[in-house]
């Protein structure tokens, strides 16, 4: 199929959903064989966002080092933005397993 083509096309979105889509049930089936659990976040603002003290650092895309005015963390912005997603992931799973403990718990 030609997706190069296809992408210009107002069927565009509903081939990238589709192929999204395709991909996470991919991912869930291989990490549940692994005994893994995926979980989706948003990734909106997290290489603008400090992964130490949450405070919006923002920076073009050319910037590639995160050096946060407030508490002074520097690091690498992909490395920064690696460490919001899995405090985003982490918080989902802590909100994820309350909600079924409050379930068991009626
Ligand atoms: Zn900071």
């Amino acid at each position: 199929m030609n997706i190069k083509g296809l992408s210009r096309t107002p069927l565009a979105k509903s081939i990238y959903d589709a192929a999204w889509g395709q991909f996470l049930s991919i991912l869930r089936n291989k990490a549940e064989n692994a005994g893994l659990k995926v979980i989706v976040v948003s990734a909106n603002g997290t290489s603008q966002e400090c992964s130490n003290c949450g405070h919006k650092v923002k920076k073009p895309l050319s910037q590639r080092m995160h050096n946060c005015p407030v508490c002074h963390t520097s690091l690498c912005r992909d490395l920064n933005a690696a460490i919001n997603i899995r405090k985003r992931g982490t918080h989902a799973l802590y909100k994820q397993a309350q909600s079924m403990l409050s379930k068991t718990s009626r």
